[in-house]
C-alpha cells in the first residue's frame, strides 16, 4: 500500500493541516509532507472511522425486496415473527448482508459489532452468512460477532450447545437476552453465559430490555459476575433501559458499579435515553448502534452512525456543540473503547481508519449528515463520495 497524503484536513477540530498516512497508520501531520497519492480535502472534517457497536447484520433485508412490516407489538411476538418468517425470505442472506455492509462502509463505518442469531432452526447459518459477507468486503470493514440466543436459551432447548459451537468456531462474544423477561431464570441464564465466557475467553454482551426493579436486579447480577470472574473491560449491557428509568440513588449506585467493574453499555439512542452525561463523567463508555436495519423487526434503519448520533443527541436533549460532541464520541472513541480497538484515533501512530465529512465541525456533521467525501480503512481508500472503492 503506497503512502497517502490528505491535504487541508481538519483533524477533529482546529486549523486545517496535512496528514501523511503510511503503513496503514497516521505517520505525520503538518506542512511540507509528500506522498505519491494526494487527496485535497479543502478543509473538510476528518473523524476517526465510525463504530457501530450494536447491529444485527444477519437479520437484514437490505438490497432485497421491500417487505411490509407484519410483526405484532411486544418482544415475544417480534421474536416469534422473525423466527417463522425467516425461511420464506431467505434470511440470513450473505447477499443482503453484503449490500448492507457496503452501504455502511460508504457512510464511514469502519468497525461493527454484530449480534448473530444462534438457535435450533438456523444453527450457525447466521454466523456463516455474516462471515461470508465480511470476506466479500475484503477488509474494507472489520467486525466482531456475538453469538446471540434471540429465541431464548433456557426456553429453547439445544441453543446452549449451539452457542458453545459458535464460540468454538471463533465467535468473539457470548450474548444473552433478558435473562428474566425472556428466559425466566436470570441467575441460571447468566451463570451459563458467564461460564461460557470464562471457558472460551470471550466477551459478554447481554440484551437487557427488562425495565424497573427486575432490570436493576439483572444489572446487579451482571455486575456481580463480572467482578467475580475478573472480566473488567469485557462485558457490555445492551439497551439497559432500567438505568434510564431508575431513581436517582439507584442510578448513581449502578453507574459507580459499572465504572468500577469496567462494564460498558450499548444503546440505539432511544427516547428512553441513557444518562449519557453521567456515564461519560464516570468513565462508563456508551457505544451506539443501529440495532436491526430494515428487517422483520422494523422497517427503520439506514446504517448511518451520524444519524444514530443525531438520535442520541436529540433524545438526550442536547443542543450545544459540546453536548452533541458527546454523541459523536459515542460513535467514535467510546465505541472503539468498547470494541477494544488498539491505537484508535487521530493522533500520529493511530491506525488510519478515517472518515472525511464535508462539514466544519462535528455538530454540523451530525445535523447535516452529508455524503461522506472519503472513507479510509487501515490506510486504504475504501469509499469515495458514497461509492465503494
Ligand atoms: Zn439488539
Amino acid at each position: 500500500m503506497s503512502d497517502l497524503l490528505l491535504r487541508n484536513a481538519v483533524l477533529g477540530s482546529g486549523a486545517p493541516t496535512d496528514v501523511l498516512i503510511s503503513g496503514g497508520r497516521i505517520a505525520a501531520t503538518g506542512a511540507g509532507l509528500t506522498a505519491p497519492a494526494v487527496e485535497e480535502l479543502g478543509g473538510a472534517l476528518v473523524l476517526p472511522g465510525f463504530i457501530d457497536g450494536h447491529a444485527h447484520l444477519d437479520k437484514t433485508l437490505w438490497g432485497g425486496p421491500w417487505v411490509p412490516h407484519t410483526a405484532p407489538a411486544g418482544l415475544a411476538a417480534k421474536i416469534h415473527n422473525g423466527r417463522v418468517r425467516r425461511p420464506e425470505l431467505g434470511i440470513p442472506s450473505a447477499d443482503y448482508v453484503t449490500a448492507l455492509l457496503t452501504h455502511m462502509v460508504t457512510l464511514g463505518t469502519t468497525h461493527v459489532r454484530s449480534h448473530v442469531d444462534v438457535d435450533p432452526d438456523v444453527g450457525l447459518g447466521s454466523v456463516h452468512a455474516v462471515r461470508e459477507a465480511l470476506s466479500r468486503l475484503d477488509g474494507r470493514i472489520t467486525a466482531e460477532l456475538v453469538a446471540f440466543p434471540q429465541t431464548g436459551m433456557l426456553i429453547s432447548p439445544g441453543t446452549e450447545a449451539l452457542l458453545e459451537e459458535a464460540l468454538k468456531a471463533g465467535v468473539e462474544h457470548i450474548g444473552g437476552i433478558d435473562p428474566a423477561g425472556v428466559d425466566r431464570d436470570p441467575v441460571r441464564h447468566l451463570d451459563i453465559v458467564f461460564a461460557l465466557a470464562g471457558k472460551y475467553g470471550v466477551g459478554v454482551d447481554v440484551h437487557l430490555h427488562d425495565r424497573g426493579t427486575l432490570g436493576v436486579f439483572q444489572y446487579d447480577l451482571i455486575i456481580e459476575r463480572t467482578r467475580a470472574l475478573g472480566l473488567s473491560g469485557r462485558v457490555t449491557i445492551s439497551h439497559g433501559y432500567a438505568l434510564a428509568g431508575a431513581d436517582p440513588a439507584t442510578r448513581e449506585r449502578l453507574i459507580a458499579a459499572l465504572a468500577e467493574n469496567g462494564i460498558s453499555l450499548a444503546s440505539t439512542g432511544p427516547a428512553e435515553s441513557l444518562p449519557i452525561r453521567d456515564l461519560a463523567a464516570a468513565g462508563v463508555p456508551v457505544t451506539l448502534g443501529n440495532d436491526g436495519i430494515r428487517d422483520l423487526w422494523s422497517p427503520y434503519g439506514t446504517g448511518d452512525m451520524l444519524e444514530r448520533a443525531l438520535f442520541q443527541a436529540k433524545n438526550a436533549g442536547f443542543a450545544r456543540d459540546e453536548e452533541i460532541q458527546l454523541a459523536v464520541d459515542a460513535v467514535t472513541y467510546w465505541g472503539a473503547s468498547v470494541a477494544g480497538l488498539p491505537d484508535y484515533g487521530l493522533t500520529v501512530g493511530s491506525v488510519a481508519d478515517l472518515v472525511v465529512v464535508p462539514a466544519r465541525n462535528a455538530a454540523e456533521a451530525v445535523m447535516v449528515r452529508p455524503v461522506r467525501d472519503l472513507v479510509v480503512k487501515g490506510g486504504r481508500i475504501v469509499a469515495r463520495r458514497g461509492e465503494l472503492v
